[in-house]
């Protein structure tokens, strides 16, 4: 059994194109997972998922912790029996979601006490609390608790959380080492901090490094600092992170942001947007995205995209999808999901096949053009 083995194919400048073999599948690098927050990618079947190319998901602790219960999961089998898809499944640790999304929160060394946003219950998390959360709901790639500080906040304060994250990243691989997961065949991610001061994140890179991981995120960014502002700490912060490990850039992002990470050499990102934005009637496009409520679209007979190869794009026009996102028709969200989650992986695709070919600077500047202008 392959436990977790990365294997970069080819690089092309900072860029990276690979595959990370693991227990339940291979993970193509550069890879979009798209976000399963509650055991569901968001009005897609889990078949609908994997047909748009994707090979990994995420699933989010704080929401199944608090419905319907990590331990309710694992008495049911796990998660990839639960909901039904049997390829790896990427679970953060918790502590971003306790901080955005709870009641009441109390920070200490030992871990964060929120109240759940649900039904107020009283909840803990910590290093130790998220990988048994982790390793009962089953997960391939299993995150570090860390904490996620706003990017204004003062540097020393940035410093301070950084530092607590580093000592929550060596009692979260303890706690992994004790549970047996590595045994079973899965993997622990790291996650820089530091925010956007590069002596922090080199100090971040360096903990971590020292603590030992199979693959390294790269945290505290796109929490509002801007485009501007994350890609001048991409210029840095992959590089200070080790070359043969995968880097996961969480929570990003727009399509312009992920060729520009891309091109700055991270190889894993997971994102909302697509299928939020698809609930929400705004669909990605090659030449960049379109809002479906508009006017414009209702009698517009054109696929969603003319060079997307989704069923959304094969079989229905802007018109149609228009009248249904005008009518709130449940059918306009699953549509407009579907399409936006294969253009991401078509994305990716193109993004791989342009490394491969040690082409991606024409790539990048092609997009760029007919994307954002
Ligand atoms: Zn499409």
């Amino acid at each position: 059994m392959t436990r977790f083995q990365f294997t970069i194919h080819a690089t092309d400048g900072a860029a990276r194109t690979g595959e990370i073999a693991m227990r339940r599948g291979s993970i193509r690098t550069p890879a979009f997972m798209p976000v399963g927050t509650a055991a569901t990618v968001k009005a897609m079947k889990p078949e609908t998922v994997r047909k748009t190319g994707a090979d990994i998901i995420l699933g989010n602790t704080y929401h199944l912790m608090l419905r319907p219960g990590a331990e309710r999961v694992a008495r049911l089998g796990g998660l990839h029996k639960f909901m039904s898809w049997d390829r790896p499944i990427l679970t953060d640790s918790g502590g971003y979601q306790v901080m955005s999304l709870s009641d009441l929160r109390k920070l200490t060394e030992q871990g964060v006490e929120f109240r759940s946003h649900l039904d107020g219950s009283k909840h803990m998390l910590t290093p130790e609390r998220s990988m048994e959360i982790q390793r009962l709901l089953g997960s391939d790639i299993v995150m570090a608790f860390d904490e996620c500080p706003r990017a204004d906040r003062p540097l020393d304060e940035i410093a301070a959380s950084m530092e607590m994250s580093m000592r929550w990243a060596k009692r979260s691989r303890d706690a992994f080492d004790a549970g047996g997961e590595h045994a079973e065949g899965a993997a622990l991610f790291g996650i820089q901090q530091g925010a956007l001061d590069e002596k922090l994140r080199q100090r971040s890179a360096e903990a971590l490094t020292e603590i030992g991981f199979d693959g390294y995120a790269i945290g505290g960014l796109a929490v509002g600092e801007g485009q501007e502002a994350m890609f001048a700490t991409l210029d840095f912060a992959p590089g200070q992170l080790p070359q043969d490990r995968p880097r996961y850039l969480m929570g990003v992002g727009k399509p312009d942001d992920l060729v520009g990470a891309v091109e700055r050499g991270v190889d894993m990102f997971d994102c909302v947007l697509p299928s939020r934005s698809g609930r929400n009637g705004q669909a990605f496009t090659w030449n960049g995205p379109i809002n479906l409520r508009n006017a414009r679209f209702a009698e517009d007979t054109d696929p969603l995209d003319d060079r997307c190869s989704c069923d959304t794009c094969g079989t229905y026009s802007r018109a149609y999808l228009h009248h249904l996102v005008k009518s709130g028709e449940i059918l306009g969200a699953m549509l407009m999901t579907e399409h936006n989650i294969a253009f991401y992986q078509q994305l990716m695709q193109a993004m791989r096949d342009a490394i491969g070919e040690g082409r991606f600077a024409t790539f990048a500047s092609d997009f760029r053009r007919d994307y954002c202008t």
